[in-house]
């Protein structure tokens, strides 16, 4: 049987990463990004370059979006050109974006006026489980729709986890990374303590890492610390976005997220200081570091 033909959305860290990988598995791929040079390596290694999400939508039977946020999924999916103009009833729509939940309720909506389906699946992992294939799927939607989208996920991915209807894996992602966030935003402010309170840093750093805080987003964040590499695998400024995201979120339910608050001032104090473009562990460049 033949493979169906996909569209990937978006060609940033991610999405660039994802694309490669189905090139390599020998998938069909359509690929449309915003800015068009993204599009041409791939467009070398095999895939079909497309000006607009119609027309790349209109090439295939599944389509991925991989983009920022809210405002660049409502563009590729709604916008003038939009992947939904293209697609043909019964095609399925994945949102793999880290996006709000209120946002993927509409945009399902929407998917099913057009006769076709839809599934949230955020991923965790980070630039180089998007190019080995090592994505984790935080999915929402219906078993039909998971189960068409199973093959393409297990190029992507190494574990796929069914969450409920669709906004669940929204949601979960949300929970995940504004854990992740807080987590991020307090080593930095300890990495100010530890300098100003003239700790040895390398002791330092090692007993938190090597003890009780030190969880897997916090060693990542000490590791490109110790290396001095803030080459973004996970801009700074969509960890702020996620944590607002995931503040409203709880807002919306009556959850107050009070540790999420604190982190995002202390993500926006970076961006404000011109490291939203970096990896997220540039946060620790500011975190602690003005007087309050
Ligand atoms: P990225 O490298 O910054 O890429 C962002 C992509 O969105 C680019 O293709 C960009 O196009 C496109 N875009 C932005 N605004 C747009 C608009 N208005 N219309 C159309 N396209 C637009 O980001 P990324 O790291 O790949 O992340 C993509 C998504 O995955 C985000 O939601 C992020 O939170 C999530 N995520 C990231 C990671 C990670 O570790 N990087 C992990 C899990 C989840 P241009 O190239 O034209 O700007």
């Amino acid at each position: 049987m033949s493979k169906p033909k996909v569209a990937i959305l978006g060609l940033g860290i991610m999405g660039s990463g994802m694309a490669r990988r189905l090139l390599s598995a020998e998938v069909p791929l359509a690929v449309y990004n915003r800015r068009r040079e993204k599009s041409a390596p791939l467009a070398a290694d095999g895939a079909s370059p497309a000006d607009t999400p119609r027309e790349a939508a209109a090439q295939a039977q599944i389509i991925i979006s991989m983009v920022a946020d809210d405002a660049a999924s409502r563009d590729v999916w709604l916008g003038e050109n939009g992947a939904l103009a293209g697609a043909a009833p019964g095609s399925l729509f994945i949102e793999c974006s880290t996006l709000s939940c209120g946002w993927i309720r509409e945009l399902a909506a929407r998917a099913a006026e057009r006769n076709c389906q839809f599934l949230d699946a955020p991923v965790t992992g980070t630039k180089p489980h998007a190019a080995s294939g090592e994505l984790v799927f935080l999915v929402g939607g219906s078993v039909e729709a998971l189960a068409k989208a199973r093959p393409v996920f297990s190029v992507l991915g190494r574990e796929t986890v069914h969450l409920g209807p669709v906004g669940s894996g929204a949601l979960m992602k949300l929970i995940n990374n504004f854990i992740c966030g807080v987590q991020a935003a307090s080593f930095a402010e300890g990495l100010a303590l530890i300098d100003a309170g003239g700790l040895d840093r390398m002791k330092a750093v090692g007993i938190l890492t090597s003890g009780a805080p030190g969880s897997g987003i916090v060693k990542r964040v000490a590791d490109r610390v110790a290396a001095s590499d803030f080459a973004p695998n996970f801009a700074l400024r969509w960890m702020a976005k996620d944590l607002s995201y995931a503040i409203a979120e709880g807002a919306g339910k009556s959850v107050s997220l009070q540790t999420a608050s604190a982190a995002l001032s202390v993500f926006q104090e970076a961006i404000t200081e011109g490291h939203g473009d970096e990896d997220f562990s540039s946060v620790t460049k500011s975190a602690g570091r003005r007087s309050p």
